[in-house]
């Protein structure tokens, strides 16, 4: 058994306490790295919620900024890994931990695996990617401190996944909402019932923003409970926030994660049940702690107890995002990695249009650019020759392929005012 009863059902007068301990420890650990040494210099102490809550925010750029080592604030030596998020643009976010803090964060996907029902007797198909990327890493050693048997997979071969499930007997799988619809299909094609034919009974789906809808869908097309996983590599990865069994809402864990929703234009905090941005701050993470971090994700907190006797918070859907990161199929890119690729390409005008949808369950992202009618009339490139050079260093940028059009000079509509080049047809995401 995997239950942290006197944490997670702790009273919640104790539970402020708690926070507020770890809120003034954090604060003075915080200032051993460069980076804070130098955002919060002048600062006087934290002594209560309130001289928390007036601490200048840590945002993306500020970890990229300190990109290698400058938010470390043990000895490199103590160090042992480092994970990153998915985003490409410029510096990469990485993050930094000791053995404490796998062993804290295994804690949680521990915990957050129980809460949903997984058990020590549980065959676990861990079908996300693992190396630097948090899911995969994240979710495995959180279930072998259950005691629960993994299966490593990770992604790609629907087939061969299909096989191990029958073969070894899953139970329980984690995998991206989006590829659990497409694995469906193949399933289908392949005339095998996931229902009927496999012993799944639990899904966890998270990494990406996904619908109501779509979960209803995937327990469905499955026959599993499917709930809800949400994290961000800034605060370790997965287990940040997760459903009980009564899945309504994700239950935050607030004695690792100190958080408050802001109002994104201002930055001021908002009641409990406003909508807003999530504010994370890491709790307990020795190696890289992390202040008043602006997550961009809008969600709010749900009022009241849930019915399970949890005290911690819960967290509601992610309804977007504040800023305008897209997230294809689980990998974060922002249109500004696209604009400043197509602007390297000689041959591609400036006139450009990003479109976003789905194909099969799968996302799909389709740019649309007019070519440089100067660049054609006096080079040789072809169109042919400029589409294989935009298409090579979008996925070297990207990581991923989009499909790319090519069109005449002058036939996309001007832009003209405030510029959105961002169309996302994308139906459910919310
Ligand atoms: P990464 O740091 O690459 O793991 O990406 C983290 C981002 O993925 C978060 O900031 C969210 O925008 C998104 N994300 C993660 N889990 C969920 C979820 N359950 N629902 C919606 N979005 C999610
Ligand atoms: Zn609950």
């Amino acid at each position: 058994m995997f239950w942290e009863k006197e944490i997670e059902y702790l009273n919640r007068e104790d539970l402020d306490n708690l926070i507020l301990i770890r809120i003034k420890d954090v604060w003075e650990r915080c200032k051993r790295s460069d980076l804070y040494k130098k955002k919060y210099a002048g600062i006087e102490g934290v002594h209560n919620f309130d001289d928390f809550r007036r601490l200048p925010f840590t945002t993306k750029q500020d970890l990229r900024d300190s990109f290698p080592y400058g938010d470390l604030t043990v000895n490199l030596d103590d160090v042992v890994r480092m994970h990153s998020s998915s985003g490409t643009t410029g510096n990469p976010t990485v993050i930094f931990h000791t053995k404490n803090d796998l062993n804290e964060w295994s804690n949680l996907l521990a915990r957050s695996m129980y809460m949903a029902g997984v058990r020590k007797s549980d065959i676990f198909q861990n079908i996300m990617g693992y190396g630097l990327f948090t899911g995969g890493l994240g979710f495995h050693y959180g279930a072998e401190k259950l005691g629960t048997m993994v299966i490593p997979i990770a992604t790609g071969n629907s087939k061969r996944q299909i096989w191990f499930m029958q073969q070894m007997k899953t139970t329980v799988v984690h995998f991206l909402p989006s590829y659990a619809l497409r694995l469906a299909m193949v399933f289908d094609e392949e005339n095998i019932d996931p229902k009927r034919d496999t012993n799944l009974r639990i899904g966890m789906i998270g990494a990406e923003p996904h619908s109501e809808e779509t979960r209803r869908k995937i327990e469905s097309l499955y026959g599993i409970k499917a709930f809800n996983s949400y994290g961000l590599s800034e605060m370790n990865g997965p287990g940040v926030a997760f459903e009980c069994e009564y899945q309504s809402g994700m239950h935050l864990w607030e004695d690792n994660y100190y958080m408050e929703i802001v109002d994104p234009e201002s930055g001021e905090v908002l009641p409990d049940g406003e909508w807003g941005e999530l504010v994370l701050t890491t709790l307990k993470r020795e190696a890289m702690p992390i202040v008043r971090y602006r997550t961009r994700d809008l969600t709010r907190i749900i009022p009241g107890q849930c019915k399970c006797g949890r005290t911690h918070r819960r967290i509601d859907r992610i309804k977007g995002r504040s800023d305008d990161m897209l997230i294809i199929n689980g990998v974060n890119i922002f249109p500004m990695q696209i604009e400043k690729t197509l602007m390297q390409v000689d041959g591609i005008g400036t006139n450009y249009v990003i479109e976003v949808k789905k194909d099969k369950f799968l996302d799909k992202i389709n740019i649309k650019a007019e070519l440089d009618s100067a660049f054609l009339k006096n080079n040789k490139s072809s169109p042919d020759m400029i589409k294989c050079k935009v298409m090579e260093c979008l996925k070297s940028e990207l990581g991923v392929n989009p499909i790319v059009d090519l069109l005449d000079p002058g036939s996309l509509p001007d832009q003209q005012g405030k510029v959105n080049r961002v169309v996302d047809l994308r139906g459910d995401v919310i």
